[in-house]
C-alpha cells in the first residue's frame, strides 16, 4: 500500500530528527480546524506535532515514537526513516480512500511551530 516519505522541516516537534526527518510511528493530517476545509496548504495541518518546549509534551510524544526507525537510524546513517501517513485532507489530489496519501513523499513545515496549526503540508494540491 501506498505510503509517502515524509519530509519535515519543524524543527519545534519532538519527532523531528536532523536532516529533516520525522521519527513518529504515524502522522494525521488534518484540515484546518474551524472550518474543517482546506483551499490551500496553510490550511493542512500536521496533528502529530508535539512541542519540545516542554518535559510534558516531549513525554506526550513518546506513545508515537517510532522505536525501529530510532534503531535503524542510530546503526545506519543516511537512512530515511518515514512513519506511517493518514490524511483526512479529501480534497487533496494526492488522496485517496481509506485516507491515504498516494504522493511519493510530502513536505511538512512550519517556521516556529507552537501548535498543530502552525504546521503544514506543503504537498497538498486542491482537486
Ligand atoms: S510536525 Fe509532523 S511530520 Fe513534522 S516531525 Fe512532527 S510529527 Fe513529524
Ligand atoms: S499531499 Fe495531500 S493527501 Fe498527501 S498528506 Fe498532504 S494533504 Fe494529505
Amino acid at each position: 500500500m501506498a505510503n509517502p516519505v515524509v519530509r519535515c522541516t519543524v524543527d519545534e516537534c519532538a519527532h523531528y530528527k536532523a536532516g529533516d526527518q520525522c521519527m513518529a510511528a504515524q502522522i494525521s493530517v488534518y484540515n484546518q480546524g474551524e472550518t474543517g476545509h482546506s483551499r490551500d496548504r496553510q490550511d493542512t495541518q500536521c496533528k502529530s506535532f508535539h512541542s519540545r518546549k516542554t518535559v510534558g509534551d516531549l513525554v506526550g510524544s513518546l506513545h508515537n515514537a517510532n522505536v525501529m526507525g530510532t534503531v535503524t537510524a542510530a546503526f545506519m546513517d543516511g537512512t530515511q526513516i518515514t512513519p506511517n501517513v493518514e490524511c483526512f485532507v479529501n480534497n487533496c489530489h494526492h488522496w485517496e480512500t481509506n485516507n491515504r496519501c498516494r504522493a511519493e513523499s510530502i513536505q511538512v513545515s512550519g517556521p516556529n511551530a507552537g501548535k498543530t496549526d502552525d504546521t503544514d503540508c506543503e504537498t497538498f494540491s486542491p482537486k
